[in-house]
């Protein structure tokens, strides 16, 4: 089962997207983990992607393209996947339709305002990709999961997070309705209760 997630930056794409790997037993492939771990590496894609991202502009479609096509030859990726945070343009999509047949798109809807608020009290963990929000964290500093220190992404401040939703809405939204003539594109709202859009979107993935 390939699947696409879909949705703007602070959807729950990220959140989502681990959830149901964890639930089907296959790997999460999120450029944007993949990068800020490059980037924490100081390896020459993650040097080279640095000033995009941190900025909140994309990163050049065949530095991007180059390191999906990569990674969907592994191995681990040969029952499925889902890939979080890939495509976001129309040429990302036009290169993965010669490299994958994906089976099923995951749009998560959410309202800009909302977006806002989730994004900029955002903390990630950089060791595993775990996502909080302040509100729920009580002053904790350390991942739940694997123990290692939160961080608020330099892209997660408020002005670069209005950037990022104007690249969303100028470059990414376009393939909603590339996916949608295609026929596999499934849209949920994104403003319901995590444990609902789970249990959404597993039903959409097992078809
Ligand atoms: P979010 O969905 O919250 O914006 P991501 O972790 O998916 O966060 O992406 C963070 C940043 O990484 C993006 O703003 C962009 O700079 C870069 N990036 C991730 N995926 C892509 C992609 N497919 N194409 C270009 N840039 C990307
Ligand atoms: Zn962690």
């Amino acid at each position: 089962m390939n699947v696409i997630f879909l949705g703007p930056p602070g959807a729950g794409k990220g959140t989502q997207a681990q959830r149901i790997c964890d639930a089907l037993n296959i790997p999460q492939i999120s450029t944007g983990d993949i990068l800020r771990r490059a980037m924490k590496e100081e390896t020459p894609t993650g040097l080279k992607a640095k000033q995009y991202v941190e900025a909140g502009k994309l990163v050049p479609d065949e530095v991007i393209i180059d390191i999906v096509r990569e990674r969907l030859a592994m191995d681990d990726c040969q029952n499925g996947y889902i890939l979080d945070g890939f495509p976001r343009t129309v040429p990302q999509a036009e290169a993965l339709d010669t490299i994958a047949k994906i089976d099923v798109v995951v749009d998560l809807d959410v309202a800009d305002e909302v977006l806002i608020n989730r994004l900029s009290g955002r903390r990630v963990c950089l060791a595993c990709g775990a996502t909080y929000h302040v509100d729920h964290l009580n002053g904790e500093t350390k991942c739940a999961k694997c123990g290692e220190t939160l961080i608020q992404r330099k892209d997660d401040s408020a002005e670069t997070v209005l950037n990022r939703l104007n690249v969303y809405h100028e470059q990414t939204a376009p393939l909603v309705d590339y996916y949608q003539k295609k026929g596999n594109l499934k849209v949920i709202d994104g403003a319901q209760d995590m444990d609902t859009i789970f249990e959404s979107i597993l039903t959409v993935v097992k078809g």
